[in-house]
């Protein structure tokens, strides 16, 4: 069996990497590993790999980050070659981001089978270039790995045919079960950045919606009262986009300048893994840590007016969208944690790999529509 993953950007790269690792143990499966090369800052990539004990890609597509016709369009074109040379029994792809949605479509298109990990999720905010992609992606896709019940029926409501949708959990539960006791030896971020145990909000933003001239400036309005008036520490790993974007509308010196705000580069998988575990409250408009934070018994005030990840609303995450009253009373009376865990049970690698492994592959190969049979007399 010959599987080949594209990854593209970090949080792919940390939800693969369950996956990948498996695949490459096992003998019976050859791994071929692509990145389209979106994500190519160091920070971003070669530090996330290590993190995550993932071997250099076989192939860097080097698409870069450009307009969504660059990502999608070159990045097929290129995906394309890569899958006639190695000829995959499967491609697979985690996520939203045009590299998945390119990756999907090379695939059908050059009649590979293609598996969608993380399909099924909705914000119904079609304004969200996420949005559109997932959905694309979900409706070209062979196998559909749904991390929930939830996403499972969102797909079905949308007439994706059951037998190809297998809800698995979502592999970040199992990233993290897997990094976190590495990441609680090695890691010693809070004695470097000096901070304490539950004394402080991890802060990260790097969305469209959250990243134009308004939406920066409120932020910034926002994070002045939360460290001045409430006096509370917030560490803010900077998205590499962010910055640049609050440079580019002249705000990055003004944020910098916010006592008790902590701006630090992007930091490693298992140093942020233990920054995440210790803070009291997770303040982002990512969606990886709304899972991960759950994951870690951590409460989240969400920096949007929709989720995707519905299932962790009521059980430790909120919405407060960029609301300031709502966001301030939330960081004074943070939101309450659930005992169970919404996305799963940390196996979710485990039963995608025995899909693949054992299932019959063929029959999820789309069919052509039997039109004798069909045929109205
Ligand atoms: N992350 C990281 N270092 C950081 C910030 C985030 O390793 O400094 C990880 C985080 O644990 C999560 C992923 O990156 O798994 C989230 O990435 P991002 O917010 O860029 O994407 P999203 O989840 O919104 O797609």
């Amino acid at each position: 069996m010959k599987i080949l993953s594209v990854v593209s950007t970090r949080p792919e790269i940390i939800k693969m990497a369950p996956i990948i690792r498996k695949a490459i143990k096992l003998n019976n499966v050859e791994h071929v590993f692509v990145t389209t090369g979106q994500h190519y800052d160091f920070l971003l990539f070669e530090k996330i790999l290590n993190d995550l004990n993932l071997p250099m890609p076989d192939y860097n597509l080097s698409v870069g980050s450009g307009s969504p016709g660059i990502q999608i369009g070159v990045g097929m074109l290129l995906i394309e070659k890569v899958l006639d040379k190695e000829s995959p029994d499967i491609v697979l792809a985690q996520g939203d981001t045009n590299s998945v949605l390119a990756t999907a479509l090379a695939a059908v298109k050059n009649g590979y089978l293609f598996g969608h990990v993380e399909a099924g999720l909705r914000s119904y905010d079609m304004t969200m270039p996420e949005e559109i992609n997932r959905r694309l992606t979900d409706h070209i896709s062979n196998i559909l790995f749904a991390p929930t019940n939830v996403s499972k029926d969102n797909l079905l409501k949308e007439n994706i045919e059951s037998f190809r949708i297998y809800v698995t959990g979502n592999t970040v539960v199992d990233a993290v079960k897997e990094h976190l006791p590495i990441a609680m030896k090695k890691s010693s971020v809070l004695e470097q950045l000096d901070v304490e145990p539950n004394n402080y909000i991890l802060l990260t933003l790097h969305r469209n919606e959250n990243t134009n001239k308004d939406a920066l400036s409120k932020i910034t309005r926002i994070l002045k009262k939360i460290c001045s008036e409430l006096n509370e520490n917030v560490v803010f790993p900077i998205h590499p986009r962010t910055e640049n974007l609050l440079k580019v509308h002249g705000l990055f010196e003004k944020i910098r300048k916010i006592e008790n705000l902590h701006i630090i580069p992007p930091l490693g998988y298992l140093d942020f893994l233990v920054l995440m575990k210790n803070a009291k409250l997770v303040m982002t408009d990512s969606g990886g840590l709304q899972e991960e934070a759950t994951v870690l018994k951590v409460p989240v005030i969400v920096l949007r007016y929709n989720t995707e990840r519905p299932e962790a609303l009521g059980k430790g995450c909120v919405l407060a969208g960029l609301e300031e009253d709502l966001i301030l009373k939330h960081v004074a009376d943070p939101p309450e944690i659930a005992k169970e865990c919404p996305f799963g049970d940390g196996r979710a690698s485990d039963r995608i790999i025995d899909v693949l492994l054992n299932e019959d592959l063929e029959k999820h190969r789309f069919k052509k529509f039997d039109m004798i049979k069909n045929f109205k007399k």
